[in-house]
């Protein structure tokens, strides 16, 4: 499929990301319920059709290798339900290569794993592209994951959290301060 983003290798990404493991179910007739949720809201996701999911690649997030281990190539950070599907990155992280994608799963023995055969790239923004990530203690991102480091997750996450906790801002300094920086982030792109 064509795209616009001749800087991205997208058949080193296909393989790179192909086989990658999402969920495990059940050995004998998975029962994916619970199992394989959406990364923003936890809907439970069926595996059946071809799914929104955020791949990224490390450019220059050394700190995290730290925590992770070298983080070398593409692979799969998120994967979205029907509600939390976006159309572009929004907004881009400066250390993180990052491509919006839709693609397939595929269920074997009860492990289900990233499918790349018709893969398409929907938006994609280079590693040095965007605003600078987000601070976040390093505690906090091996808890909850590196997905905490890029501002397009935390776009659509913060929504999601204050919606469910409402004083969220006064109980949660960390949570405020990103709101805040993407308030900012807001009026600089809009301005
Ligand atoms: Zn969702």
């Amino acid at each position: 499929m064509r795209h616009d983003h001749p800087e991205l290798d997208v058949t080193e990404l296909r393989e790179e990301v192909h086989g990658q493991e999402l969920a495990i179910g059940l050995t004998e007739q998975p029962d994916w319920n619970g199992r394989f949720s959406c990364d923003f809201c936890g809907a439970t996701l069926w595996p059946h059709t071809p799914l929104q999911m955020d791949a990224i690649r490390n450019h220059d997030m050394d700190t995290l290798d730290r925590l992770f281990g070298p983080l070398e190539g593409w692979w799969i950070d998120s994967v979205r339900c029907p509600d939390c599907v976006v159309d572009r990155i929004h907004p881009p992280t400066d250390g993180w290569e990052e491509a919006l994608v839709l693609c397939s799963t595929t269920e074997r023995n009860g492990v289900l794993s990233v499918d790349t055969t018709d893969l398409s790239v929907l938006d994609y923004s280079p590693g040095p592209a965007g605003h600078y990530p987000p601070v976040i203690p390093l505690d906090t991102v091996s808890q909850m994951g590196l997905s905490f480091s890029r501002w397009s997750f935390l776009y659509r996450y913060l929504p999601l959290i204050e919606a469910t906790v409402p004083d969220i801002g006064e109980r949660q300094p960390l949570y405020q301060y990103c709101r805040d920086r993407l308030n900012e982030i807001e009026r600089e792109t809009t301005a």
